[in-house]
């Protein structure tokens, strides 16, 4: 049984009733001894923290938030969860070709649970120690699960990856595979036991953050493919005033997906959310730029299309006949 009275979340443990309040959850879960960055002047505790930006950079922010049962199952292990939760911002800031540093936390619960809480911010600082970023600041509150994290990141001025760079002629490519989340996902909606490889894909995303960074010496337009590569792309080519043919059998596909129906697969990879894949383009005379890139991050990248000045996206098979995208797959993952 829980409630809430004021600041404070009620929990039962064994045959007691607890009392923990906001500031027990953020003393114990969230504030952590160890993990300062120097450019952080003051951190968790004050109405606000205090950040120092060096003079030759741009601050890059991004905020994403994760509700329970809509951007990821209800009984999503707590560890995923705030896992995922960092990850996708960390993303967020790897198309801008930014360096993380900071990120703030909003929580809400429906109840003081220690273990969720516990595994939660394990997995959220899984991904923090591992990019070096700081928690430093955030709320928390009752109510449905929901988690909103929001990342501030680091550029040299002027170099951020836009969605904005994009021009006919240019090179279109995507890093890893894709389709594999939308596939983990399908499966578990459908009740059929996920295939481990796919379902990684899903709960425990690498965001492309080192790869981007050196990425914003070569490419014109960058973005993550979070909702699906149609989608994605097609916020590229909207703020580049372009569009782009795609060949669709040289997307890239995990060998866990190929085993998948092959009609289903194209849905994936073209209409499949949280791939967290970037999806960039680069002018024909920097492409020599990238085999050197991907050799030293061992980051895979595949050529999967061309910029053109004509609007919209042409799906084109290898043997030159057309492809039209499944209306019925995409409002699936609508
Ligand atoms: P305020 O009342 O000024 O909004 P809060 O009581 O919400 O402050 O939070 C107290 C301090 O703890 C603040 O520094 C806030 O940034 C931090 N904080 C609150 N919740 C979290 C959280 N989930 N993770 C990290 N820091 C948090
Ligand atoms: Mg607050």
């Amino acid at each position: 049984m829980t409630g809430q009275c004021g600041r404070c979340f009620v929990i039962r443990l064994s045959r007691f009733d607890m009392a923990i309040s906001e500031f027990d959850i953020i003393e114990r879960f969230f504030r952590r001894a160890g993990h300062s960055r120097d450019d952080v002047v003051l951190g968790i505790g004050d109405d606000a923290a205090l950040l120092r930006v060096p003079a030759d950079r741009e601050l890059a922010i991004a905020v994403d938030t994760l509700v329970a049962g809509r951007h990821f199952p209800t009984a999503t292990d707590p560890f995923d969860i705030g896992y995922k939760a960092l990850a996708v911002n960390l993303s967020d800031l790897a198309a801008m070709g930014a360096e993380p540093a900071w990120a703030t936390l909003s929580l809400t619960v429906p109840e003081a649970d220690p273990s969720w809480l516990q595994a939660f911010a394990d997995g959220f600082f899984s991904v923090a120690d591992r990019y070096a970023v700081q928690l430093v600041g955030g709320d928390t509150t009752r109510g449905p699960l929901s988690v909103t994290v929001q990342v501030h990141g680091l550029v040299q001025r002027g170099r951020a990856l836009r969605r904005d760079g994009a021009q006919p002629g240019q090179r279109l490519y995507v890093t890893g595979t894709l389709g594999d989340a939308a596939c983990a996902l399908q499966q578990l909606q459908s009740g059929v036991a996920a295939d481990p490889f796919l379902l990684q894909r899903l709960n425990r995303p690498e965001p492309r953050v080192a790869f981007g960074r050196t990425l914003s010496d070569i490419a014109s337009a960058a973005i993550d493919v979070s909702d699906g590569l149609l989608a994605d792309l097609g916020h590229i080519l909207k703020a580049s005033g372009c569009g782009a043919t795609l060949w669709v059998d040289r997307l890239p596909r995990s060998k866990q997906l190929d085993a998948q129906l092959a009609e289903n697969v194209l849905v994936c990879q073209l209409g499949g959310g949280d791939d967290y894949e970037l999806c960039f383009s680069i002018d024909a005379d920097r492409v020599a730029r990238l085999p050197p890139l991907v050799h030293d991050s061992g980051v895979p990248v595949t050529e999967v299309g061309l910029i053109e000045a004509e609007p919209g996206v042409r799906c084109r098979h290898d043997d030159g006949s057309g492809y039209q995208p499944h209306e019925r797959g995409f409002d699936h993952f609508a």
